[in-house]
């Protein structure tokens, strides 16, 4: 299915600098009001905000999206990358390298991993991955709180925002793997309920790899992918009533099962792990391995694509629209910026 982008075809064309001011405007409709002075949504939908029920402890509104009447027949789903870095983000802490240097000047950021997925249909939201950034992104981006999350693997970039589900949630499902990692003794879904158990608001809900699960009106499929010591799983996400369809790799090296490869397939979105450009290869211990025909490695290491390997998925996949995630500040300063590597603050709809 055809989906249409709020990042605007501009934006693909606009210097790296001006990306952040237009991603902005375009949230705050660009200046332009409605008759009572609130800022009017370019899309027609989703942005706005409504009291809706009370925050749990404080008694304060909640933020809710806005309904407008368009909502079922604009109905869509809206994928807002709230953390397009890997584990210590760009501009990384006490870095001084040309690259989060120029991150810096230009105001341009990779935060840890973590994606906003809303189902205007329903009015829910899910969230793939906690990111530690997880408050940030949050006030930063004003989307929605999510009504469900799903966690990915146990490292800490993915994992650790969980925290925050403390005193803002009153209920919070989050779903993760039911099979077990050899390398832990435990199911993805039994590490998160046993680290968070303090939690109240959660409830982790053990999930089947490799089959449909309803969240949030979407069909979800974990699938497994490669990301040694630990089992990791990347993601398709569906809209059963448009034919929507996002897929996310997850933390992986090339070698994505074929079984796995299948659920993901043909998506209009696709987030693919592109830790470094290949040619950074040299520079790990164990170097490159999965290279192409071309000689070229498609994965860092053991546990990250190059941004060759997954841009390689994404064909293998036949993607729509491929988006490079979990980047690194170790891409070169001239390399860092440039498409199809996504930043913070990008807004799909399919
Ligand atoms: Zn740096
Ligand atoms: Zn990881
Ligand atoms: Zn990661």
């Amino acid at each position: 299915m055809m989906g249409h982008y709020t990042i605007r075809a501009a934006t693909q064309r606009c210097p790296d600098w001006l990306l952040r001011v237009l991603l902005r405007d375009s949230r705050a409709g660009a200046g332009r009001t409605d008759a009572s002075g609130r800022p009017i949504d370019l899309e027609s939908v989703g942005s706005g905000v409504a009291v809706d029920g009370e925050h749990p402890l404080c008694g304060g509104p909640k933020r809710e999206p806005m309904s407008d009447g368009s909502r079922a027949e604009n109905a869509a789903m809206r994928v807002t990358l709230l953390g397009t870095g890997d584990t210590t983000g760009t501009p990384t802490v006490g870095c001084d390298c040309e690259t989060c240097g120029l991150a810096r000047d230009r105001d341009l950021e990779r935060t840890r991993f973590s994606v906003h997925v809303e189902n205007e249909r329903t009015d829910e939201s899910l969230l793939i991955d906690c990111s530690p950034d997880f408050r940030y992104q949050f006030l930063r981006d004003d989307v929605s709180l999510p009504d469900a999350a799903v966690i990915t693997h146990i490292h800490f970039d993915h994992l650790d925002g969980l925290g925050n589900a403390f005193r803002i949630f009153d209920s919070l499902d989050v779903y993760a793997a039911n099979e077990t990692d050899p390398a832990t003794g435990e199911s993805v879904a039994e590490t998160v309920s046993s680290k968070y158990d303090y939690l109240e608001a959660v409830t982790v809900r053990p999930t089947e790899p490799l089959a449909s699960t309803a969240i949030c009106g979407f069909d979800v499929t974990l699938v497994p992918v490669d990301h040694p010591p630990f089992v990791c799983y990347g993601l398709a996400i569906e809209d059963p009533f448009s034919g929507a369809k996002l897929s996310l790799s997850g933390d992986t090296s090339y070698d994505v099962p074929d079984s796995s490869r299948e659920v993901l397939a043909d998506p209009d979105l696709f987030l693919a792990d592109a830790i470094v450009p290949a040619h950074l290869c040299e520079y790990h211990p164990l170097g490159g391995r999965h290279e192409g025909d071309d000689g070229v490695p498609r994965t860092f290491g053991t546990k990250h694509m190059t941004r060759e390997g997954a841009l390689a998925l994404a064909d293998d996949l036949n993607a729509e629209r491929t988006r490079l995630v979990h980047v690194a500040h170790f891409y070169p300063a001239d390399e860092a910026f440039e498409e199809p590597l996504a930043l913070d603050g990008e807004e799909y709809v399919l």
